[in-house]
C-alpha cells in the first residue's frame, strides 16, 4: 500500500481510512475520479445523498460527495473538479492507486428522489456525483433532464462517455443553462407536481435558477437547491 501523506499521531485517533482503488481524469482534463474502497463504511443505509470530509492536508478537510457506491463490495467514486486553484483541486490531481484515503466522517444531506416525477438537474460540474447518488438512490429507472455547465468544453464532452445514465445536457456557459430551465419550466409550468428540480452547485447558479423558475410560475417546494461553493 502506498501512503503519500505523513499523520500525526493526534489526527490519527479521529481519522478514518480507506484506499484510493483508481483514478482518472476525464479527456486527461480537469474532472479527477477517485474509486475508493472504504471497508468501514455501511452504504445500505444511505437514504439521501452524503458527502464525505476528505483530509486533503493536516487537519484539512474538504466535502465531496461520494456516488456509483457498491454495497457489497464497500467502494464509491468521487467526482472532482480541479479546474480551479484550490488544495483540494491538488489533492485530487496528486492521487494515485493505493495511497490510504483519509476521512473524518460521511454526513447525509438533504436530498433524495422522489418517487414517480420527473427529475430535473441544474448544475455547474461539482454536482455531477450529487446528481448520479440521486440516480442511484431512485433505484429504479426516473425520468431525469436538466443541464450541467462546465468550464471547458474537454471535461464536458467526457461526460456523455463517463456518466452515460446522466442524461443531461452538457454547456459551457451559463446563459445557455439559463435558457435551458427557462425552456423547462415553460414546458412544466402546468404540470409542476409532477417533476422535482435539484439545482446544486455554486452559489450564483443556484440564485439565478432559483430566481429564473420561480418567475415562469414553479412552486418553490418542486426546487430543491443545495450550494456547494462560492
Ligand atoms: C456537501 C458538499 C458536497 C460537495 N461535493 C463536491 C463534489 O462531489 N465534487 C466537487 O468537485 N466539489 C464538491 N463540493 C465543492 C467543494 O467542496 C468546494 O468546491 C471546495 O471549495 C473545493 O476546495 P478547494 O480546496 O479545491 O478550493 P478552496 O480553497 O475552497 O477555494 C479556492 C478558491 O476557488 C474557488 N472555488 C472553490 N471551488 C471551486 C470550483 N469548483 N470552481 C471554481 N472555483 C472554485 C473558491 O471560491 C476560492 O476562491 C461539495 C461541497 C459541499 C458543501
Amino acid at each position: 500500500m502506498v501512503t503519500t501523506t505523513r499523520i500525526s499521531a493526534i489526527e490519527k485517533v479521529f481519522v478514518k481510512t480507506g484506499q484510493i482503488l483508481s483514478t482518472r481524469a476525464w479527456n486527461g482534463g480537469n474532472m479527477h475520479e477517485l474509486h475508493l474502497h472504504l471497508p468501514d463504511v455501511d452504504f445500505d443505509t444511505w437514504k439521501k445523498t452524503q458527502s464525505i470530509k476528505c483530509r486533503i492536508s493536516s487537519l484539512h478537510y474538504t466535502d465531496y460527495t461520494p456516488a456509483m457506491w457498491d454495497a457489497t463490495e464497500k467502494t464509491c467514486t468521487l467526482y472532482i473538479d480541479t479546474s480551479h486553484a484550490g488544495k483540494g483541486s491538488e489533492w485530487a490531481k496528486r492521487q494515485r492507486r493505493e495511497a490510504v484515503f483519509y476521512y473524518l466522517n460521511i454526513e447525509e444531506e438533504s436530498h433524495l428522489p422522489e418517487w414517480g416525477r420527473r427529475h430535473i438537474f441544474f448544475g455547474d460540474r461539482t454536482a455531477i456525483g450529487h446528481f448520479c447518488a440521486i440516480q442511484q438512490l431512485a433505484s429504479s429507472e426516473i425520468n431525469i433532464d436538466g443541464c450541467v455547465v462546465f468550464n471547458d468544453i474537454t471535461t464536458a464532452n467526457g461526460l456523455a462517455e463517463n456518466c452515460p445514465w446522466l442524461q443531461v445536457k452538457c454547456v459551457t456557459d451559463y446563459q445557455r443553462l439559463y435558457d435551458h430551465a427557462e425552456q423547462v419550466a415553460i414546458q412544466i409550468k402546468d404540470d409542476q407536481e409532477n417533476n422535482v428540480f435539484y439545482v446544486v452547485g455554486n452559489a450564483q447558479l443556484i440564485m439565478s435558477v432559483r430566481k429564473l423558475l420561480k418567475t415562469h410560475g414553479i412552486d418553490g417546494s418542486r426546487i430543491k437547491s443545495k450550494g456547494f461553493w462560492k
